[in-house]
């Protein structure tokens, strides 16, 4: 099956061998009957597992050309379970630009659990090995970054991975599997919040782990019920159903993206813009190479850069909501400096390109001269 099919399709025959309803029953249950003890017919407990939530799982598996997925409550949640296979003394080795959210997770969690984390540019994979030693046990990566849309080869980060004997995880929420298939370019572990493009549509909050291994597989899974971060099962049919339509919403995001990301180049009130499609971006070669299109993320900031610059543009936008999150169908603008990056401190933040008057926008899916009306009105 190619991926259009498989979106649809994918992991989910016979879904309801009751009355052969096409899209699967919604089990909104905690617990399942059971003929004599242990008798049951493959589910006990809705922790360690639901119907709804198995159907969603291996629709993820199928959609990642990976073998197993999980669900959990939250990106975060998923990317907590996967911390979760290391104990103190392990170290690993993350990209330095990435979502707030995980870099507080790994700083203010699992540091103080004894985990150390080497925060490191992967724009060039050559410096890479030079922090690798006995402890290392995995490679983070988020490819394109969040919000400096910075490119990194994840099939030359697997040679490394493999040869020194590490776990390399990547987080594909931006590029979604559509763009980008981490697990058939030699990662181990693709890691989702589906609260975005998987979603797609803003209206659920979750997480998804996807694997090829089988051991990894029965480790990620015992602590998906061990620790239990695991999402209800009217969630897993909204993202099931979100991902029906996955193919056709990221055609729309590029192309939108492409629109939106040359007409702010352009724009001579705009200093620089953060878009992977553009030729001379430090790694287009590699996006072209890894990635199916280049997504509907891109990041800008002001001439003028000063905060007021990039408030004022905020509060003028009509059509983009000024809010957290993205991949939703609407268009979405945020401030990293002081929403989804303030957690990160400001030195760190700036290195990395996050200054403040760093505008991100998640293109949506509607039409293309609406959308660039409105940032004309607003950046004037
Ligand atoms: C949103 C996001 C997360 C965290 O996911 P939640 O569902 O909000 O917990 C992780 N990584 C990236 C790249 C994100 O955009």
């Amino acid at each position: 099956m190619k991926f259009n099919t498989k979106a649809i399709h994918g992991g989910q025959e016979n879904v309801d061998p009751v009355y052969g309803s096409v899209m699967p029953p919604i089990y909104q249950t905690s617990t399942y009957s059971q003929s004599t003890p242990g008798g049951h017919k493959g589910f006990e407990y809705s922790r360690s597992g639901n119907p709804t939530r198995t159907v969603l799982e291996n629709s993820l598996a199928s959609i990642e050309n990976g073998n197993f997925g999980l669900a959990f409550g939250s990106g975060l949640a998923a990317i907590d379970a996967v911390l979760k296979l290391f104990k103190p003394g392990d170290e690993i080795i993350s990209t330095n630009d990435l979502y707030g959210g995980s870099y507080r997770l790994f700083t203010r969690i699992f540091e103080g659990l004894g985990i150390k984390f080497h925060f490191i540019g992967m724009r060039e994979t050559d410096g890479i090995e030079a922090y690798i030693n006995e402890n290392t046990k995995m490679i983070w990566v988020e490819t394109p970054t969040n919000p400096m849309m910075n490119i990194i080869d994840i099939e030359a980060i697997s040679v490394i991975s493999k040869k020194h004997d590490l776990l390399l995880a990547v987080d594909n929420t931006f590029a979604t599997p559509y763009l980008q298939q981490p697990l058939d370019l030699g990662a181990d572990i693709v890691m989702h919040s589906a609260t975005k493009y998987l979603g797609g549509h803003s209206d659920v909050v979750m997480g998804n782990l996807v694997v090829k291994d089988e051991k990894l597989a029965e480790k990620l899974y015992f602590i998906q019920k061990a620790s239990g971060a695991i999402c209800g099962p009217q969630d897993c049919f909204l993202v099931l159903r979100g991902i029906k339509t996955l193919h056709i919403r990221m055609q729309r995001h590029c192309e939108n993206g492409e629109a939106v990301a040359k007409f702010l180049r352009s724009h001579p009130k705009v200093e620089n813009v953060y878009w992977p499609g553009f030729e001379d971006h430090p790694n287009h070669d590699i996006a072209k190479k890894q990635m199916k299109g280049f997504g509907g993320m891109i990041s800008f900031s002001t001439k003028e850069n000063t905060l007021k610059s990039a408030t004022d543009i905020l509060e003028k936008l009509k059509v983009f909501t000024l809010a957290e999150s993205l991949g939703g169908v609407e268009s979405l603008a945020g401030h990293p400096a002081s929403m989804t990056h303030a957690s990160i401190p400001k030195e760190e933040r700036v290195k990395t390109g996050v200054v403040d008057s760093l505008i991100r926008l998640s293109v949506g899916i509607e039409d293309e001269e609406d959308l660039i009306a409105d940032l004309k009105q607003a950046i004037g």
